[in-house]
């Protein structure tokens, strides 16, 4: 027995947000069933791979979710990978001990200049 599958929307494009699959209903009958648009996992900031322990979910659906569901308890979690939060980690520190370095330097010369005078 042939069954006609008819569209129940009116929109008659092959769109991405168009997609469709067949379906049996519990009447036998078959049926279009809409297929929605895939979620998409959010990506690091800084280098771009996918962020683990985030859902692939639709931007209304980030909106809904509670903030755990979309980040993971680090700094900048959610945002960026570990790996770069470890390199932002690592960078800020020498960055910090260079200073230190530097001030050290600068008081040893001076106390050099003070012995010579
Ligand atoms: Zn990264």
């Amino acid at each position: 027995m042939a069954q006609r599958l008819t569209y129940r929307r009116r929109l008659a494009y092959n769109t991405k947000s168009n997609k469709v699959r067949i379906s049996k209903t519990p009447g036998g009958n078959l049926r279009y069933l809409h297929i929605k648009k895939a979620g998409k996992i959010p990506n690091c900031g800084d280098c771009g791979i996918k962020l683990a322990g985030i859902p692939a979910l639709r931007p209304r659906e980030f909106s809904q979710v509670s903030r755990r569901v979309k980040t993971v308890q680090r700094a900048y979690g959610g945002s960026r990978c570990a790996n770069c939060v470890k390199d932002r980690v690592v960078r800020a520190f020498l960055v910090e001990e260079a200073k230190i370095v530097k001030k050290v330097l600068k008081a040893q010369q001076e106390a050099q200049k003070a012995v010579k005078k």
